[in-house]
């Protein structure tokens, strides 16, 4: 099997079993209990945010462990409403965990403005421009969209918040850019910044969310007080561990180069299907198969293989595609593209045997549906 959906989630790597092992079984102790145990744990779970933020090049601030990055988008999000005359700004390219979260304020009251995105996938700065103001009280638009891989522009929009509003908090999902777009939170104005471990070869359930200043968030539940009063609830000591590990084995430099070179030698290889390219992240890619629905290509490649996706997976049962019709692509391409989504230990080998199986595939079924 060829595992083309890696924006969907990744294989974790085998290191974390052990350490899953080793911080259930032996060092299991509750970070916030007394004992000199658990005091060892704690400095171990203050020790690996430390290193997350040295990753994140952020300059201070805190990390939040959650449970995924939908729990960090929500926080970042509901965390930051405030009572009064305040707008909330969105980029409509948002993964449904911060856009579903915007459109229920929407229905509850709050001001919120979704500014489209440009013919590149990214959101239009003229439009933000416009959109900004003293009354913006949150930005959240995204690194890296998940179904495009186009990369916003985090400086340019970090000098519009600068200019128009720096009161604002400035949130950025940052689950398909971390660890795999070179980025340096300090050269930036993002105040907050999701990420997952999933997405990078760690454990599901466990994510992480970068906080600037603990006083611009406030807690979504109530509890024990953990993680500075901001995410109650025992923390999954094993599931950070595997998380440090995980992280402490990318060097997304190094990665970049290598995805951009599979990426290439995988469309060289393709064969009358068109690849819809935004010029931005190498990991993601939407390819569009003339005449047949991606669903059918999907299930084919499946059969023969090939595991691909289609958009993204929380919201691949529902009809059509937000992202990219905001774009402009046209209904039919729409239909017939499936997501293809690469990772950096991908062999040359497997990715020209998928390019391989993808032609034949295709070939086989348009001369079916020409019969
Ligand atoms: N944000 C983006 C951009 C994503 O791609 C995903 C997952 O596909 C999420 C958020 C949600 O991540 P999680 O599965 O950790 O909740």
């Amino acid at each position: 099997m060829i595992f083309l959906d890696n924006a969907g989630t990744t294989k974790m790597f085998e290191e974390c079993v052990e350490v899953h092992k080793l911080y259930s079984c032996e060092h299991f102790f509750n970070p916030s209990a007394l004992s000199v145990e658990s005091l060892n744990v704690s400095k171990l779970i203050a020790d690996v945010e430390k290193y997350f933020l040295q990753r994140l090049g952020a300059k201070g601030g805190n990390i939040l462990f959650t449970g995924c990055a939908t729990e960090s988008n929500n926080l970042a999000v509901k965390g930051s409403l405030r009572s009064g005359d305040w707008e909330y700004v969105f980029s409509a390219g948002e993964h449904p965990s911060v856009y579903n979260v915007a459109k229920k304020l929407e229905l509850e009251g709050y001001k919120v403005k979704f500014v489209p995105l440009d013919s590149d996938g990214k959101v239009d700065l003229n439009v933000l421009k416009t959109t900004l103001n003293n009354k913006t009280r949150l930005i959240s638009i995204m690194h890296v969209n998940n179904e495009t891989g186009a990369i916003n522009d985090l400086d340019a929009i970090s000098k519009l918040k600068k200019e128009l509003c720096p009161r604002a908090v400035f949130h950025c999902d940052g689950v398909q850019g971390f660890m795999k777009i070179p980025c340096e939170l300090r050269k930036t104005e993002v105040d907050l910044y999701s990420f997952s471990a999933h997405k990078l070869h760690g454990p599901k359930g466990v994510a992480g969310l970068y906080v600037k200043d603990k006083n611009t968030l406030k807690e979504l539940f109530q509890g024990g007080g953990q993680q500075y009063g901001l995410r109650s609830g025992t923390e999954n000591v094993s599931g950070i561990m595997q998380f440090k590990i995980a992280v402490e084995k990318i060097d997304e430099k190094k990665n970049f180069e290598r995805v951009t070179a599979l990426k290439r030698l995988f469309n060289n290889n393709l064969n009358g299907i068109k690849v819809l390219d935004f010029k931005g992240s190498p990991y993601i890619e939407s390819l569009i198969f003339e005449g047949v629905k991606g669903e059918t290509i999907l299930h084919s490649l499946n059969q023969a293989g090939v595991i691909v996706g289609l958009g993204s997976a929380c919201s691949s049962k529902k009809a059509g595609n937000r992202i990219l019709e905001g774009i402009g692509v046209s209904k039919d391409d729409i239909v017939s593209s499936v997501r293809v989504s690469f990772n950096a230990y991908q062999t040359e080998g497997e990715v020209l045997e998928a390019a391989r199986i993808i032609n034949e595939v295709y070939q086989d079924i348009k001369e079916r549906v020409a019969k």
